[in-house]
């Protein structure tokens, strides 16, 4: 078996480096990967124009859409160095599942409207998914936000949570409830939202790690066109679990990860006394290293069944479990390398690698959560890949 990539391939990876070394701040710190911190978004939305200018940000998408139908193994390539050169994410909910979404099941107006937008990153092209709410998370079929036929619209009332970014979206990709009598699954429908309409509240929740990534949404008499429903009506749920198995599929993370404790070992061996003093730690790195070949065959994996036409699911599962534990696990691996110097907060002179290990240490614990826990993925593996009966 060769992993390795084409010539043409290797080409356009050293562009994609040159690229980002001129548009990106060659001081972006293993912190400032995280998240929708403000000081990111702005960075990201004025790079990701850049990308547009290319049609990088929608590469493997079909021309008339704005992208450049390159292979997905190219695409591979700009996300493993985008997430290796900790860019400013190259990707947003837009290009990564509402734009494939709206491809498979939107009305040519919806696409006609929105994926060139989302495709030239356009002022009013940054989307955010409204899913979980306080009482559905894992159990989304649940979701109680209900939108109410009303003439030529619907009315909408209920509230969303943990809604990544929705601080600054111009449009919402939502599920609600048009159909209360209805098995669960079959009485939901997506809809989209403009975050702007009359009835619309964000409010901010702020992690452990003192970082403002997700809000609170309320809906209060908000009206939404009917020509904003996406795909059939109550036959939401459906549309929801492709977009959810192409957010799953996301398939740079082992990049990112690579980068971070090839970080952590060069500090490993310039300052010898963090190894002298936590020595089982070099055992931690072999370990480390092997999981992050791994979990890339898991994302080569994905991008195989791509190029066959293929939505991965099961395997999309397998590959974000993985990659969510392993981060984990790495930023563990890098407090026991450091010990009690992880506890340096980024803003103090003495903190190797910028304090990063600690707040990488707190950021991790939500990666296993968003996107459908751990559990979730285990379950769907269980009886989507393995064929095993539901527990
Ligand atoms: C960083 C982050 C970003 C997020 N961004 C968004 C976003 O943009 N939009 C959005 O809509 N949501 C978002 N979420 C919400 C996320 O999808 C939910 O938190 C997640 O699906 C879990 O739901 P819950 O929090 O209600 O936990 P619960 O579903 O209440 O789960 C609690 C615990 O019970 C376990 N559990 C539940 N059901 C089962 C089962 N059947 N079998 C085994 N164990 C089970 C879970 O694994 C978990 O450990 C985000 C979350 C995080 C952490």
């Amino acid at each position: 078996m060769d992993f390795h990539f084409a010539p043409d391939q290797e080409a356009f990876r050293e562009e994609v480096r040159a690229f980002i070394e001129d548009h990106a701040s060659p001081a972006e710190s293993r912190r400032s990967g995280a998240g929708y911190a403000l000081r990111a978004h702005e960075r990201t939305l004025e790079f990701q124009k850049g990308m547009a200018e290319r049609k990088w940000l929608t590469l493997a998408w079909p021309q008339e859409y704005g992208g450049l139908e390159a292979s997905h193994w190219q695409q591979m390539v700009l996300n493993e160095e985008m997430a290796y050169q900790r860019a400013p994410s190259a990707q947003n909910m837009g290009t990564m599942w509402v734009g494939p979404a709206l491809m498979l099941v939107g009305t040519p107006e919806q696409r006609t409207e929105h994926l060139k937008n989302i495709a030239t990153a356009a002022d009013d092209s940054w989307w955010c998914t409204l899913y979980s709410e306080p009482g559905a998370g894992s159990d989304l079929a649940s979701l109680q936000t209900r939108a109410v036929a009303e003439g030529d619209e619907y009315v909408l009332n209920g509230q969303k949570i943990w809604t990544s970014g929705a601080h600054f979206a111009d449009w919402g990709w939502l599920a609600a409830r048009t159909d209360p009598d209805a098995p669960k699954h079959r009485g939901i429908t997506m809809f989209l939202l403009d975050m702007k309409s009359p009835g619309v509240s964000v409010r901010p929740l702020i992690n452990m790690g003192d970082e403002h990534g997700f809000n609170e949404v309320y809906f209060e008499d908000v009206r939404v066109p009917k020509a904003n429903v996406v795909g059939e009506l109550n036959r939401g749920w459906y549309h929801l679990a492709v977009a959810l198995d192409f957010e799953r599929s996301s398939i740079a993370g082992f990049s990112g990860s690579r980068r971070t404790v090839e970080e952590d070992l060069a500090l490993a061996k310039r300052d010898a006394g963090h190894l002298d003093r936590n020595p089982s730690v070099r055992r931690e790195f072999a370990d480390r290293m092997i999981e992050i070949e791994v979990g890339t065959a898991l994302a080569y994996r994905i991008v195989h069944l791509q190029t066959k036409g293929i939505i991965a699911n099961y395997e999309a599962s397998a590959a974000k479990l993985f990659s969510s534990e392993l981060s984990q696990r790495i930023a563990l691996t890098g407090t026991h390398l450091l010990g009690m110097y992880s506890l340096l907060r980024p803003e103090d002179d003495h903190a190797p690698l910028e304090g990063s290990v600690g707040q990488s240490y707190l950021s991790a614990v939500s990666s296993t959560i968003g996107g459908g826990t751990s559990e979730v993925q285990r379950n769907i593996i269980a009886t989507r890949g393995l064929g095993l009966p539901r527990g």
